[in-house]
Formats: C-alpha cells, sequence, structure tokens
C-alpha cells in the first residue's frame, strides 16, 4: 500500500548511480532541512551555528507550516520551577510515557522530558521573549506552558528564519522534496530530489539530511489508511501538511510507528477560519452535552475527551465559561469570541437559566452541572459564556521512529545520515499527545539533530 502510494505520486528512494547518471542540476551542503516550521529552523540554525553550511528546503510559499498558526505554548521544565518545588523533569517524563499508554519509547522521552528547559532557554538566546509565569493549557495536564508574547506560533518563525538569514542558512521557498538519494553501497542517505521553481534537482549533503516536514493531517488519503475513522473529518492541520517524507523516508527503510494515532480537539467550525472557543484553560471550563450534563472530567487527556464525546454518542456539545475565566483568554481570541456574539457562534447571558434557554439545553441540569464546579471555585462570576464545540483532527501523532540522537531508525538500527525533529517523530507522544508538547519536540529533536550531525561525521 505504501509502495503504491509513493509510485502513484512519482515520490521514491533514488539510488546515486541511477542519478549520477541522469542530468539533473546537482548542488552541494553539509546539511539538508526538509521543512520550514519550528523543527526545521531550529535544526537549521543549530547546523549552522556549528559552522556547517546549511541549505532548508520548504515546499509551500511561506515558512512556519503549523507551527505558525499554533497556540505557540512551549512545555518545559524550567531550572526556577524544580527550585520551587513545582515541577520536575521526572514527573513530565511520568506524565508523558502515562499519556502514551506504551506507544512511546522511553529512552527517547526521557530525553526529550530532560531537553525541553535549555530549549527554552535556546529560544530566549535567539530573541524569543515568553509571559513569566506557566499555564496549564487544554490536555496538558501541569502548569508548565510558556506561552510568547508573539500572537500563537508567529515569534518561533520570525525570530528563527531571522536568526537563519543573519547566519548564512540557505532557506529556500517553493522548493517540495520528492525523493531521497541513498549511496548504493552503504545505505547512507546522502541527500534529495527536489522540485524548487518547476525544476528537478539533486541536492547533495555529506553530513546528513533532517526531515523536519510536519504531520498528514490536511492528506485525507493517508488519513483513510491510517484511521478510517478520521478521514471525514474537518482539520486544524496547515495545507501542507500531506504526510509524504514520512512514506518517503519508509522507503528507505525508516520504521513507522503510531500512524494509526489521530489527536482530535474541540475547534471552530468547518466553514470559517476563526477559532471561537472557550477551552484554553481547561480548568475554569464545564464541557455539556446536549442534555446540559458534564460528560467528562475536562482536565482529562485529549485522547480521553474525544473517546467520551464520541462513545456517548453526543450530538451538541458546550464549553461553558464565566467573565472571569474570559477575562484572562489572550486579547485576539476574546476578540473571536466577542464577534461570534454577532455571528451566532458564541452566547453570553446574566444567568444560567438564561444560557439554558439560549442553548435550548435542560437548564436544571445545566444548573447542577455547574454547582460541581462552582463547589471547586469556578463558573461563580456571571455573565456566563457558552460556545458550541466541533471536534476536529488536530495533530497526527505517527511518523519515523528515532533514536535519543534524532537519528531515523531502520529496522535493527539507525539509518546512517537521516535524522527527524517534530510532528514527523512518530514515537515520542504515542497515544496521546499533551497540550504544548508540539513545538518543544520540533525544537529540541532539531538541536539533538544538529547536535548529533556534528558529532557522527
Ligand atoms: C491549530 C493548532 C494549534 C497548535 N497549538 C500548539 C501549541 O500551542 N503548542 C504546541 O506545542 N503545539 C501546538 N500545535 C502543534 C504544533 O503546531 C506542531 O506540533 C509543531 O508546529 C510541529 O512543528 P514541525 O516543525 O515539526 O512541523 P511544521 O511546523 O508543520 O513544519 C513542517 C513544514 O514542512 C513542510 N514540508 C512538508 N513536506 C515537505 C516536503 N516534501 N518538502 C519540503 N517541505 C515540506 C511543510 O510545508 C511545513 O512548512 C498546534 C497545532 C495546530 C494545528
Amino acid at each position: 500500500m505504501k509502495r503504491r502510494l509513493l509510485l502513484q505520486s512519482g515520490l521514491m528512494c533514488l539510488p546515486l548511480s541511477a542519478l549520477a547518471r541522469g542530468n539533473l542540476p546537482q548542488e552541494y551542503s553539509d546539511v539538508i532541512v526538509v521543512g520550514g516550521g519550528s523543527g526545521g529552523l531550529t535544526a537549521a540554525l543549530s547546523c549552522r551555528e556549528y559552522g556547517l553550511k546549511v541549505t532548508l528546503l520548504e515546499k509551500m510559499a511561506f515558512l512556519g507550516g503549523d507551527t505558525l498558526h499554533s497556540g505557540g505554548y512551549f512545555n518545559a521544565v524550567t531550572d526556577e520551577a524544580v527550585k520551587r518545588g513545582e515541577d520536575s523533569v521526572e514527573l513530565f517524563k511520568q506524565q508523558i510515557l502515562k499519556s502514551a499508554a506504551g506507544y512511546a519509547d522511553e529512552d527517547v522521552v526521557s530525553v526529550y522530558a530532560a531537553s525541553c528547559g535549555a530549549a527554552l532557554e535556546w529560544l530566549k538566546s535567539q530573541g524569543m521573549k515568553f509571559l513569566p509565569v506557566p499555564h496549564l493549557v487544554y490536555g496538558g495536564l501541569w502548569g508548565r506552558s510558556y506561552k510568547p508574547l508573539q500572537p500563537s506560533g508567529t515569534g518561533y518563525v520570525q525570530v528563527l528564519s531571522n536568526a537563519c538569514l543573519r547566519k548564512g542558512v540557505d532557506m529556500r521557498i517553493s522548493a517540495a522534496v520528492t525523493g531521497l538519494v541513498t549511496d548504493d553501497e552503504t545505505g547512507r542517505v546522502v541527500g534529495v530530489r527536489v522540485t524548487y521553481r518547476g525544476e528537478q534537482r539533486l541536492l547533495f549533503a555529506n553530513r546528513g539530511v533532517v526531515l523536519a516536514s510536519g504531520g498528514f493531517g490536511a492528506n485525507r488519503q493517508m488519513l483513510a489508511q491510517s484511521s478510517p475513522l478520521f478521514a471525514e473529518m474537518g482539520s486544524d492541520s496547515h495545507p501542507g501538511a500531506t504526510g509524504e517524507m514520512i512514506y518517503i523516508a519508509s522507503s528507505v527503510g525508516a520504521h513507522l510507528r503510531n500512524m494509526e494515532f489521530i489527536e482530535c480537539v474541540p475547534g471552530g467550525i468547518e466553514e470559517s477560519s476563526e477559532q471561537v472557543r472557550l477551552d484554553y484553560d481547561p480548568t475554569v471550563v464545564m464541557l455539556v452535552d446536549e442534555n446540559g450534563n458534564r460528560f467528562v472530567e475536562e482536565t482529562s487527556p485529549r485522547s480521553e475527551i474525544f473517546s467520551a464525546y464520541r462513545s456517548k454518542n453526543i450530538r451538541r456539545c458546550f464549553t461553558i465559561a464565566d467573565s472571569d475565566a474570559v477575562e484572562r483568554i489572550g486579547l485576539a481570541r476574546r476578540k473571536s469570541l466577542y464577534r461570534g456574539l454577532y455571528s451566532g457562534r458564541s452566547w453570553r447571558c446574566e444567568t444560567l437559566e438564561a444560557l439554558a434557554e439560549a442553548l435550548q439545553v435542560n437548564p436544571d441540569h445545566l444548573i447542577a452541572s455547574a454547582a460541581e464546579l462552582q463547589e471547586r471555585g469556578v463558573l461563580n462570576k456571571p455573565p456566563y459564556w457558552a460556545v458550541r464545540v466541533f471536534f476536529k483532527i488536530h495533530t497526527t501523532l505517527g511518523g519515523v521512529a528515532i533514536d535519543t540522537k534524532a537519528r531515523v531508525l531502520g529496522a535493527h538500527r539507525a539509518i546512517s545520515g537521516l535524522y527527524a525533529c517534530g510532528q514527523m517523530i512518530g514515537n515520542l507522544h504515542g497515544k496521546n499527545r499533551l497540550g504544548g508538547n508540539g513545538i518543544n519536540s520540533a525544537v529540541c529533536f532539531g538541536r539533538i539533530a544538529a547536535e548529533s550531525i556534528l558529532k557522527d561525521s
């Protein structure tokens, strides 16, 4: 099946001897990075900081990938949080492993949990600015998410791409990688085939190729093959999240993991790109069904919330919050909520009875549900807000398996010359990704890939 998909799309592993006989234009670098999101920009910049000649290839006409329109939250265990006794690397690691439900590799998770603090400091040293106090984000389980001052994920892309430009990374947009080039004798990955400005070229990398090409949430065919349930659902992914590099990597022997795990979260409605949401901080919101009943603990992992929604066959679902919670939502998102009042996508009422009437849910059930949270100090300050919840594909969790050095694993050992970071990795989050554990995996393993390239060659 995989091979058929590759052949249909003309994407393949290409042995060097066959290519050497062709007439394609050829170029040379030390390192080639595939993808211009946070992972690719980090890997490229880090390699450049080690003095290597780097070419970054991004197939879209702009950099950023999913990173650009993400929430930007970055989970990290900082030294300060450890000193204050609020957090530890071990706790972070155990939470990731528990949420992965046996489908992640413990050694890789250990390195990941331990590296996020240093990755956050590195981002700051590049010019990223974060709010000083960490948040608990939806599905995050712990208050260790650092929010950039720049809106959404834009800060990562601006800061890292500016640094790449300043330091001389050769960055190319509209440059789609369509194959990996391998050495006939050793099997080492030595370059890529790319379509750049309408022309096919071969780019050779004598130190390594880093795959930072994200997930496949925008590829209906891959979604249908991986997990048919999700094939028709709306998706949050950017249009370039088509996952071809995962199959191209498998054509050189990369071991794919967890391709069937797809993460769904409450999102906006399909016809609108504007997100009208209330569930940014799960500790201060309530999720109810069409009868006004709570159907899940709001702070549960994302996979559990989606499972409860599906298994209970819920037809209409709402998130409800009070004015205190709404005041704490960032300005841009709050504006969307206010706009929603006029477009019929959000509701605001002085009493829970009035809200129940507006939502056409049972008022007694809604009041009883709210009382459960009011005991915990939540939902006490009118006016009350509500938005309708639609579940959408948020992230694909499958991809290539890596080792602790970000080297892509084949059936028995690492594939020489091939590295991966970010959403491309399939053995990190297992069944469920903790909220705030996306960009950090791109930055951590982008940096680790660069270190490994330096040491391996
Ligand atoms: C709506 C939304 C909100 C999110 N919020 C958060 C959050 O708050 N915190 C968090 O940690 N995570 C969040 N995530 C997840 C996070 O965005 C991703 O995990 C992270 O951005 C992945 O980074 P990446 O560099 O691996 O991939 P991306 O940022 O997606 O970059 C991959 C790039 O590779 C390019 N590419 C793909 N194939 C090729 C090819 N063949 N040739 C050349 N280029 C190619 C793509 O076009 C893309 O630009 C969110 C995701 C979504 C969708």
